[in-house]
């Protein structure tokens, strides 16, 4: 069971809100499936995010779990370079859509399926 604090998911809304028109991505970190902290992958701040993640190799720190990434489309379901991105960059993955209100996420495992995703 995975859960997101609540002043890091607005942090989240608040960095996509900020890098609009662009995405804003970064990786999350947590501890006791609790994400606590996200983590900015250089260089992934208004630009190209999936480019970026796609090349990306994950730290060798077990407190990153996955990734996190904004739509402005709105839609937040993932497209096939994310599906990819999310198989080789941990078992949790957030896509948060435009307009960044703090219900407008959705939270996917590394295969892409749905995962229910708690506020705390
Ligand atoms: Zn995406």
């Amino acid at each position: 069971m995975w859960s997101i604090r609540e002043r890091t998911l607005k942090m989240i809304m608040e960095a996509s809100r900020d890098a609009l028109p662009n995405e804003f991505g970064a990786l999350l970190r947590a501890e006791h499936q609790i994400i606590y902290e996200i983590a900015l992958v250089p260089g992934s701040i208004n630009g190209p995010v999936h480019v970026i993640f796609r090349t990306y190799t994950m730290p060798l720190d077990f407190s990153y779990v996955g990734s996190v990434h904004s739509h402005p489309s709105g839609n937040t379901h993932p497209s096939d370079a994310d599906l990819h991105m999310f198989s080789n960059t941990g078992p949790v993955h957030i896509i948060v859509g435009y307009p960044y209100n703090m219900n407008n996420f959705s939270a996917y495992t590394r295969n892409g399926d749905p995962l229910k995703l708690n506020i705390i």
